[in-house]
């Protein structure tokens, strides 16, 4: 709080009082204007016509209940949420999540990060998120079905490729938007395939869609590294998680000649004296939907399995939280710093807390929060309805090459704010400044609304 300049704090301070109970709402909020002191000394119109008061609430909060019959025909409820953030830049955009600990504070601070992240692509995408308490695990395909159609059968009504077009988050993956694709097609009468993105190739998906977040990601922190004459090359990366974005990211980072120190599953991480074996987590994860501690069975080796504990107490060169929102600890960033990490690049959304940004900022580290660094699958969710409205599919590789020069972009875009803000390689303050400035122009020329 005493970080904030003394004109933002009325403003902090309003929206922990109008959004009680929703402390990751309010870390989000307070991480960004934590940024902005240095823009209002030179904009402070913004104050005066509660810019930010206006950026901070959201446009629209839709809550609702999503009835669904389990396999033994019993009733389950369950919530749906989908807040639609900022729309100055273009249609909402922004994933759906399912899992238990989901609510509506979870939702803002994913929307609100959404916002600023996709200002940061450059592309004509606003800001918004969905998700529901859903858990999927251990449920079976035909529930899962059923969920995603009763959820959908709400939703429906809020979206389109010119309002509001979600795609996958945590526990939403291929299967998931086929089905809601499915229900919003059979209850609008409208092949409209630009109103969800992720979709299968068929439903006019696009190429690189499922690896764009940990490809993004390892792009990003790949030019952030060049800009201390490092790289990859040999160095040896932890990487949090295992969906999508953690696999491949480590794939990507093993292209560059990385090598995969430990990787985890909400259950307990795994250590590969020889480097992960990328093909034996893909196969677990994605052919026998099993827990992550099989690797140890079937790889052997110099491998081990570490139940609960942090993967952070590995020693790495680079660390790219990639699981979920506060993953990261003060007390883990203290011991990756002790253990000589160079770079930390955050694959998923805010999964370091406050604690752990500021001693890695401290200690000189470079680090690369996840509004700008996991921006590529955002992007290339915008390539995909770029792709929707031309009725065109692009090849692997030239999807692939406009991602990796936006994901250069926005590194670039980052480094030189930060540079003109009087805070070199704080991309911390660069990716916050330069994504709130590109909003904020664009709802200020809209007028009050
Ligand atoms: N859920 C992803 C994110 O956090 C992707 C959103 C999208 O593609 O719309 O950025």
């Amino acid at each position: 709080m005493l970080r904030i300049d003394e004109k933002l704090q009325p403003i902090l301070h309003d929206v922990i009082k109008r959004n009680a109970g929703e402390p990751e709402f309010h870390q989000a909020v307070t991480e960004v204007l934590e940024s902005l002191g240095r823009v209002i000394a030179k904009r402070p119109h913004y104050i005066d016509n509660a810019l930010i008061q206006r950026l901070c609430e959201p446009e629209r909060q839709i809550i609702f209940r999503v009835p669904w019959v389990d396999d033994s025909g019993n009733v389950q409820i369950n919530r749906g949420f989908r807040v639609q953030f900022n729309s100055a830049l273009g249609p909402y955009k922004g994933g759906i999540r399912f899992h238990p600990s989901v609510n509506v504070g979870i939702i803002k601070f994913l929307g609100f990060e959404q916002t600023f992240k996709n200002a940061l692509t450059g592309m004509p995408i606003g800001g918004g998120k969905g998700g529901t308490d859903f858990n999927p695990r251990g449920r079976s395909n035909g529930e899962v079905m059923r969920f995603c159609q009763s959820f959908m059968t709400e939703l429906h009504r809020h979206l389109g490729e010119y309002t509001d077009v979600p795609a996958g988050d945590i526990g939403v993956g291929g299967r998931e938007i086929g089905y809601m694709f499915g229900q919003y097609k059979r209850l609008t009468n409208r092949y409209e395939a630009g109103v969800l993105t992720g979709k299968a190739l068929f439903h006019g998906g696009s190429r690189a869609r499922t690896e764009a977040t940990g490809y993004g990601a390892t792009y990003f922190v790949e030019r952030m590294l060049a800009t201390r004459n490092l790289s990859f090359d040999g160095k040896r990366v932890t990487v949090s998680g295992s969906g999508n974005v953690a696999v491949y990211t480590m794939e990507k980072i093993i292209e560059f000649g990385g090598i995969i120190a430990a990787c985890s599953d909400s259950n307990g991480y795994v250590v590969d004296e020889d480097g992960i074996d990328l093909d034996l987590v893909k196969e677990i994860k994605e052919v026998r939907r099993e827990r992550i501690s099989e690797y140890v069975s079937l790889k052997g080796g110099r491998s081990h399995y570490v139940e609960g504990g942090s993967i952070w107490d590995v020693p790495c060169d680079i660390a790219m939280p990639s699981a979920t929102q506060n993953e990261l600890t003060g007390r883990d960033a203290s011991l990756l710093i002790e253990n000589g990490v160079v770079a930390v690049g955050e694959g998923a959304n805010m999964p370091s807390t406050p604690d752990a940004v500021r001693l890695f900022q401290e200690a000189g580290i470079l680090f690369a929060p996840g509004k700008a660094a996991n921006a590529g699958g955002v992007a290339t969710s915008a390539l995909e309805m770029q792709q929707n409205a031309s009725r065109d599919s692009w090849s692997f590789q030239q999807t692939e090459a406009r991602l990796a020069a936006i994901m250069h972009d926005i590194h670039d875009r980052c480094a030189e704010t930060a540079e003109e803000y009087g805070a070199p390689s704080d991309y911390v303050l660069g990716a916050n400044i330069a994504g709130f400035v590109r909003v904020a122009e664009a709802m200020d020329a809209l007028g009050v609304i």
